[in-house]
């Protein structure tokens, strides 16, 4: 509702809200950029925080609900969409930009997202999902100690074992309600198309502007490399540092892990399978802070607004970017990691 950031250039004064950055990038014509904003920073968070109402409310009521564990599921699975924290670093990457050029006064909903922030982190820490689990089911034996060769199947959502049906047929979890199978199915070839089509993303994003200044002095167009060199130039080098790893390096080592992956696994390697985990672990959570530069133009667009004195423009480098983040989220959550250890463990029961 309040304003993050406010802006004052020679006498003209602009500020915005997170939905009013949204809005403006949509006059912009970039529908798919703000569409892409608004669901991880503001759908994302609601949902999640109306989702957990819905599940614990009844529980500490003793009572129970139709559809509380597939609220339940649902909230866990949109969990890495969510991206406040990432719009954080964006805000101060503008902040930092800005202050060279006009006055920056952080605004209310700066604060109040700092707080919210925190609140939500402390909510997951204390949120205890097998209680919650095991709760809203029936007590079974989850999947820490099974073992697939036996002729068990896990659940992905809430780990709950299950008997695998002696026919191949389509089993759905009793518990939550989650769709039951021994491996992601097509996990390597859905991975592969997500990932080539980052691969090919990857260029226009780095190459097309992600966006434009124009002011009295002259227009200016930045991808994100002139971006990450212009903060360098101005002495936030620490900043500089972190926008360049988390926009240039992560993607770039996230496309060549999942290459890695991908191609032991096919190869049925049996080559350092722990720290092949570990690699996959770390690219799914890296992965969303990629964001950062999205969020850094969604700033810009929505505050550089005093005509004639300045202002600035998205580039379609921004949309290529966003996709590119996406995706190669997207094919991380496809990859199933216990494919590298099929090889390994010959006994265990695979397709
Ligand atoms: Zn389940």
């Amino acid at each position: 509702m309040y304003p993050i950031l406010g802006l004052s250039i020679q006498g003209k004064h602009t500020e915005t809200t997170l939905v009013g950055a949204v809005l403006e990038l949509q006059k912009q014509g970039m529908g798919i950029m703000s569409g892409l904003v608004l669901f991880t920073t503001f759908v994302v968070p609601a949902m999640e925080l109306s989702g957990l109402l819905f599940v614990l409310l009844p529980l500490k009521l003793n009572k129970k609900i139709r559809g509380q564990a597939a609220v339940f599921r649902l909230i866990q699975a949109l969990r890495p969409w969510g991206m406040i924290e990432v719009l954080m670093l964006g805000i101060l990457v503008a902040l930092v930009k800005l202050a060279h050029m006009a006055t920056v006064q952080p605004g209310w909903s700066l604060w109040l997202f700092g707080a919210f922030i925190f609140v939500m982190a402390a909510t997951a820490a204390s949120l205890d999902s097998e209680e919650i689990w095991l709760r809203l089911g029936r007590r079974y034996p989850t999947g820490t100690k099974a073992n697939a060769g036996a002729g068990y199947l896990s659940c992905h959502a809430c780990g709950l074992l299950a008997r695998a049906s002696p026919e191949n047929m389509e089993q759905h979890c009793s518990r939550c309600g989650g769709a039951l199978h021994v491996r992601k199915p097509n996990s390597i070839g859905r991975c592969w198309s997500l990932l080539i089509a980052a691969m090919i993303l990857y260029i226009p994003a780095n190459v097309l502007p992600v966006m434009s200044t124009s002011s009295i002095v002259g227009a200016q167009v930045d991808t994100i490399m002139s971006g990450v060199v212009y903060l360098w130039m101005s002495g936030s080098w620490p900043l500089a540092l972190l926008v360049f790893f988390a926009s240039v390096m992560v993607p770039l080592l996230k496309l060549m892990a999942l290459v890695v992956l991908l191609v032991t696994v096919q190869a049925g390697s049996r080559w350092r399978p722990l720290d092949r985990t570990r690699l996959y672990r770390l690219t799914e959570r890296l992965g969303r802070w990629s964001m950062v530069d999205i969020f850094v133009v969604t700033m810009l667009v929505a505050l550089v607004d005093v005509r004639p004195l300045a202002a600035v423009q998205a580039g379609p480098g921004a949309i290529a970017f966003g996709a590119v983040v996406v995706l190669t989220m997207c094919a991380a959550m496809s990859f199933d990691p216990r494919l590298i250890w099929d090889s390994i463990q010959d006994n265990v029961h695979t397709r």
